[in-house]
């Protein structure tokens, strides 16, 4: 065995992947989104998903997107992306990525603009005819971020848990 392995998933597939195993923790019923937030030299810095505030009951807070403000999960829960960029503590995330497995709405552009993230890989974009992304895509352009398509390999990858 002189030569290395060559099935090795890409850094583009290990990223995407922590995003997407990262969102296999929220408690969401409807809506699982994940963030993973990278170095420009590959460093895993962060990673988010969507869900409540620390201290705030996943069991006492309702998670429906219908009804009052009060009475929806609207007002209460925290998007990937945002949740990545707090978590990180280490200092600046100034040049680095975000892998997102759901293009950003247009609050968690602006906390990526303003934290200095410069580029977006996202994997779906099916809500690219709302306001809110219309909106992010137009404050990410204007702000110089680079907004990268993931580009699947098709590989499954499973794991034992
Ligand atoms: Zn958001």
């Amino acid at each position: 065995m002189n030569e290395k392995r060559k099935d090795y998933i890409s850094w583009d597939e290990y990223f995407m992947g922590v995003a997407k195993l990262s969102a296999m923790r929220s408690k969401d019923p409807n809506t699982q989104v994940g963030a993973c937030i990278v170095s420009m030299n590959n460093k895993i810095l962060s990673m988010g998903y969507n869900g409540l505030p620390i201290g705030c009951s996943d069991d006492e807070y309702p998670w429906g997107r219908e009804g009052e403000p009060l009475d929806n999960k609207y007002f209460y829960t925290t998007h990937s992306e945002l949740n990545a960029i707090l978590n990180y503590r280490g200092g600046s995330l100034e040049n680095s990525k975000i892998y997102v497995t759901l293009f950003p709405c247009n609050e968690c552009a602006k906390a990526i603009i303003q934290c200095g993230i410069k580029a977006v890989v996202y994997d779906s974009d099916k809500y690219a005819d709302t306001a809110s992304v219309i909106a992010s895509k137009r404050m990410l352009k204007s702000a110089g971020v680079e907004i990268i398509k993931y580009q699947s390999s098709g590989r499954k990858v499973s794991l034992d848990l």
